[in-house]
């Protein structure tokens, strides 16, 4: 194992979007040697592409907004499925990590009277996502990176040496966790131009990889997400909850089909679009489901006054939760009633005038003016669902970000977690859970790394040789099949048996599809050398696809009922009973995942009360209600 390059650091992020950036930020804060590592280019990762905002309930817009407004919010959404300790940390401490961003030196847009705006999103009581134009990721990531740069001049002065408290590794993947015993030691990987491997030493490391949408053939997902720190994590002994759950954003591109799947954001919705079906029928009114009934408008003339007057009228229904409006538009395309490439008209164009739709939505002006030759100023857009964010994720202790299951110094933060957004995310949700959450894997990262003391766990040269050997299995086979193909199989497998609509027979089908895709995956052979081979990263990538999907078709089996991002044609209606179960993911050492029913942890009282009792009875049982107490506020 001489050609690989070693490493030795306090703690290693692996990942550079919020979750890790912030993460990092904070262990380097802590005074922790901190290692960066990005599967791509430095600075582009799904975090970048984010567009709508962050959400966190500063009240500038509207002064009624709390933190126990957008916890309520956050819970609704993920139908109470939400670990509630994770949604109420969040709710509370997003405002500060936003006002700490600007500290760092972002800039967000400005209400009239000089505090950072905020705008509606579907779900969100009241304007709440904290925004740049619909540019926010870039400008989260922007400054994030700025931070780093700072801290690393900082560091400079006292040592002379730019990295030597914070040092990014670009294009460099990591393939493998290393143990000592129950704790991490290690992360092994290649860097993507020339095919070096890399070691590196540490005793903590936070996993920061994003989500898994690549498994699926329509993805507004890149090329990157294929579930590495899911996979990484299961590996290594950790659990997985509720995989089941993934959310399809209901407004991806549909034409040309070259870029089916990209996203189209959906603060077109928040700003006045509407979603019309082939007749012209402003279809969502007959898609809002009992438990929203109230909060939303039932006529157009209410829904419209709203955008004005959102205190005395209630929400368009285009605003719905993610999971109904997808849901609803899959409805009408099967019926018939959608557009000529198989989608849904998404039209701003016949309401808001061309000078407000390009200061407020740029980038989708340019994105359909490139891509498909649509001027959203004057035509309406053709949309459909795309596969966008995965609610499941690594088990995590919610104050602290700390993997469950058997493994010891591993922490996980942002979309690679799971629990915060029970079995839907809310938009928005998701730029404010990774400075919340980042800011404490990092800080609990730098923590356990302290109670070490001088005992820290080593990296065994075995275990280095094993990730070695598997690592360069591909190029070493001849015989064996092209991962592309095998690729484009496992995608056509989750995107027809495990989809937005799932039904028993499928879903066993697609587990019988997912083992024959074992052996396969497990003989693919790349062709070509080391230096940049995309055929070779693909598969290694693609064991963690397969692992992931298993996890999620095995869940959907499971899960009886329907809810957020699970729908089970056969099973409907959510179920009290399995609201209170998480359905935990392992892998034992020969590779079988294995799932557990686990209790959701009972929400606290106080929490509880700042629900009325009616609207919680339609998600809970008499027996969780019976001690229930309207909390005063
Ligand atoms: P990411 O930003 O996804 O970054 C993951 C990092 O991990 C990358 O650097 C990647 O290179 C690295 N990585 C992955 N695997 C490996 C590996 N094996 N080795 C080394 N590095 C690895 N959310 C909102 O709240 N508001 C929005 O408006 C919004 N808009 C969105 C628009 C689009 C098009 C998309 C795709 C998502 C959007 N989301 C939005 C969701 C949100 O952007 C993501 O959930 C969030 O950015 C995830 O952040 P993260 O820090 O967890 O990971």
């Amino acid at each position: 194992s001489a050609d690989i390059e070693r490493h030795q650091y306090d703690v290693v992020v692996i990942g550079a979007g919020g979750a890790g950036l912030r993460a990092a930020v904070e262990a380097r804060l802590a005074g922790k040697k901190t290692a960066i590592i990005s599967k791509s280019l430095f600075g582009k990762a799904h975090t970048v592409m984010a567009e709508g905002g962050a959400a966190a309930a500063m009240g500038n817009v509207n002064s009624n907004d709390n933190w126990m407004v957008h916890f309520r919010d956050t819970m609704r959404g993920g139908k109470f499925l939400n670990n509630f300790r994770m949604a109420e940390l969040h709710a509370h401490e997003a405002p500060d990590r936003i006002w700490e961003l600007e500290t760092y030196g972002a800039l967000f847009d400005r209400t009239k009277d000089g505090k950072i705006s905020q705008r509606n999103f579907g779900g969100h009581e009241y304007p709440r996502l904290a925004h740049v134009g619909d540019r926010t990721g870039l400008e989260l990531i922007r400054t994030l990176q700025q931070k780093i740069v700072s801290l690393q001049q900082e560091d400079f002065a006292a040592t002379g040496d730019f990295e030597s408290g914070i040092r990014v590794f670009a294009e460099t993947t990591i393939v493998e966790l290393l143990l000592d015993g129950d704790r991490v030691a290690g992360a092994f990987g290649y860097r993507r131009e020339d095919g070096g491997l890399v070691l590196f030493q540490a005793p903590a490391i936070v996993l920061a990889t994003g989500g898994v949408g690549k498994s699926y053939k329509v993805t507004s997902n890149s090329w990157e997400y294929t579930g590495d720190g899911h996979a990484l994590a299961l590996r290594a002994g950790a659990t997985l909850i509720n995989m089941e759950f993934l959310q399809f954003h209901p407004t991806g591109m549909v034409w040309p089909p070259s870029v089916k799947g990209i996203l189209v954001t959906e603060s077109v919705r928040g700003d006045g679009g509407i979603l019309k079906n082939s007749e012209g029928k402003r279809f969502m009114f007959d898609y809002v489901p009992d438990v929203f009934r109230k909060q939303y408008a039932e006529t157009e003339e209410e829904a419209d006054r709203w955008y004005t007057d959102p205190d005395n009228n209630r929400r368009p229904p285009e605003l719905l939760p993610r999971d109904e409006v997808a849901r609803a538009i899959n409805s009408e395309i099967k019926a018939g009633r959608g557009t000529p490439s198989g989608g849904i008209y998404l039209d701003i164009a016949s309401r808001r005038s061309p000078e407000f739709i390009l200061k407020r939505l740029p980038s989708m002006h340019h994105q359909f003016k490139e891509l498909a030759d649509v001027d959203i100023t004057k035509q309406p857009m053709e949309i459909g669902p795309t596969c966008h964010y995965v609610m499941g994720g690594v088990e995590v202790d919610p104050d602290s970000g700390a993997a469950a299951g058997t493994v010891q110094g591993l922490f996980a933060a942002g979309e690679v977690s799971g629990g915060m957004h029970g079995s839907n995310r809310l938009g928005g949700n998701s730029l404010s859970d990774l400075l919340v959450f980042g800011k404490r894997a990092g800080e609990h990262a730098a923590s356990y790394v302290d109670s070490l003391g001088a005992s820290r766990p080593k990296v065994s040269e075995t275990d280095v040789e094993v990730a070695r050997d598997t690592a360069l299995a591909p190029l070493e086979r001849t015989d064996g099949e092209n991962p592309y193909t095998v690729w484009h199989d496992l995608q056509q497998v989750m995107q027809d048996l495990v989809g937005i609509i799932r039904r028993k027979a499928e879903l066993e089908d697609s587990l019988k599809q997912l083992a024959d895709l074992r052996g396969r995956v497990a003989k693919v052979s790349a062709n070509g050398g080391r230096k940049f081979n995309p055929g070779w990263h693909l598969a290694l990538d693609l064991r963690n696809m397969l692992v992931v999907s298993e996890c999620t078709a095995k869940a959907a089996l499971e899960r009886e009922e329907s809810r957020g991002g699970h729908t089970r044609e056969d099973f409907p209606e959510m179920s009290p009973k399995w609201r209170q179960v998480n359905l935990v993911c392992s892998l034992s050492p020969s590779g079988e995942v294995s799932l557990l029913h686990q209790p959701v942890p009972t929400m606290r009282s106080e929490l509880l009360g700042l629900f009325e009792l009616s609207e919680l009875k339609k998600y809970m049982t008499d027996e969780e209600l019976a001690g229930y107490t309207e909390t005063q506020v």
